[in-house]
């Protein structure tokens, strides 16, 4: 993947689509988007590409194991106060390397925040898929607990890698 290219690539996409050269320019103002994802940073695990969305419509949130710790906390605070979304799906995903290291008790120089967490949500369950939806449901319970105020719906949903499924 070259970054240089796949820029220019978009640039002439833009020059071709009126709609979506049209959105950008007016999104300059400001954004409004309805939905924040919080996902996975995993590469196969895009929210624009699987939601079928484009600029301005997500607000993402994207960390190794969909976990929410302080700064993405700060990110979930300024997206429900400020940009007022109303709708948060924390989304986890199929085959995600980070819960399977959590499983395998891992470790790395700097991984430990992400893996206690998951631990923390999955406890010593062996089975990824549900180690996995687990793992979503802590973190959508956790948001539920932290913005107890918030008015709009948190739910947790998870992407299969093989199929492209959002159940
Ligand atoms: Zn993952």
């Amino acid at each position: 993947m070259d970054i240089e290219q796949g820029n220019k690539e978009f640039l002439d996409k833009l020059e071709k689509d009126e709609a979506l050269r049209n959105r950008r320019d007016e999104l300059v103002k400001g954004q409004h988007p309805e939905t924040l994802v919080i996902t996975c940073s995993d590469s196969r695990v895009i929210p624009e590409l699987i939601f079928n969305s484009s600029l301005g419509d997500l607000f993402v949130i994207r960390t190794a194991g969909n976990v929410i710790n302080e700064g993405e906390l700060a990110t979930v605070e300024y997206a429900i106060e400020h940009l007022k979304v109303k709708h948060i799906i924390v989304l986890g995903h199929t085959h995600c390397g980070a819960v399977r290291a959590a499983i395998n008790n891992e470790k790395g120089q700097y991984l430990d925040p992400i893996l206690k967490r998951i631990r923390r949500n999955i406890g010593d369950v062996p089975n990824e898929l549900i180690a996995t939806t687990m793992n979503a449901i802590a973190e959508k319970d956790y948001l539920k607990e932290k913005f107890p105020q918030y008015e709009g719906t948190i739910e947790y949903k998870i992407y299969d890698i093989e199929n492209s499924v959002v159940f």
